[in-house]
């Protein structure tokens, strides 16, 4: 597989095509962003570890049936993709009330959400990402009925899986993002996952093991990733 010109560079991975024109390789770098690409600051290993957290949870979606984009690694910091169309909105969970949540409806955070929370915001810095609903994607033609019932069941499955995962590892999965796109028709996980689009608190002592360690100012970022890494087994 050859990696040839830089298609897109995002705020923490860069988009490359290759030989194949369905393949991409996305390149997860160190720079670590916040506040709409307000703040950034390189962090040494996260290109690494958010590389292989994302390909170990995408192969155990794969195995639970969820059609997802990645093919291979490549590299510490490499992963082989299929290219999808993407649907420009980003898909919430959440299983407890924090973040966006907490500022917007004003209720406690940790709360427990009962059943989850299903969310769409459309993907736009300049815009700060705002909520928007079903219909909207259906009238600017983001998604269809058809690609949003397929887009929220999947985010659904995904949390059954995911929240069994980090549960025997210790951690509450708190909420998370996720990017769906179109292969060849059919809707497909995209992007990523890892500590960088999730939140996740340690059961017992509900220590932030997440991004927000970053948003926050908390320190010790990296070294929180890869104890989750560590504890869910990712190989690093
Ligand atoms: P919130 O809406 O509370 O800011 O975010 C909800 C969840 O989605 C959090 O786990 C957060 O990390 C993730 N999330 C939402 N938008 C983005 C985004 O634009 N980039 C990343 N990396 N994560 C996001």
């Amino acid at each position: 597989m050859k990696k040839l010109a830089e298609l897109y560079r995002g705020k923490a991975k860069t988009v490359y095509t290759t030989d194949n024109p369905d393949l991409l390789i996305l390149e997860f770098r160190n720079d670590t962003s916040a506040f709409d690409g307000l703040r950034i600051e390189q962090l040494d290993r996260k290109g690494m570890v958010n590389n292989k957290f994302n390909y170990f949870i995408m192969t155990k979606l794969r195995e639970a049936g969820i059609p997802t984009q990645v093919e291979a690694l490549l590299s510490d910091n490499e992963v082989l993709v299929k290219k999808l169309e993407m649907v420009p909105v980003e898909c919430v969970v959440r299983n407890r009330a924090a973040g966006s949540l907490v500022k917007r409806l004003g209720v406690e955070e940790g709360k427990i959400l009962n059943p989850a929370t299903f969310e769409l915001f459309l993907k736009n810095d300049a815009l700060h990402d705002p909520m928007v609903n079903e219909s909207h994607c259906k009238a600017f033609g983001w998604a269809t009925d058809e690609q949003l019932a397929t887009m929220k069941a999947l985010s659904f499955k995904i949390n059954s899986v995911l929240t069994e995962l980090f549960d025997k590892a210790g951690l509450i999965l708190v909420d998370y993002k996720l990017e769906f796109g179109l292969f060849k028709g059919e809707i497909t996980l995209g992007d990523e996952f890892s500590p960088d689009g999730c939140r996740l608190w340690e059961k017992q002592t509900l220590k932030k093991m997440d991004k927000d360690r970053f948003r926050q100012g908390l320190g010790g970022v990296i070294e929180a990733y890869e104890e989750v890494a560590k504890r869910i087994g990712v190989p690093l």
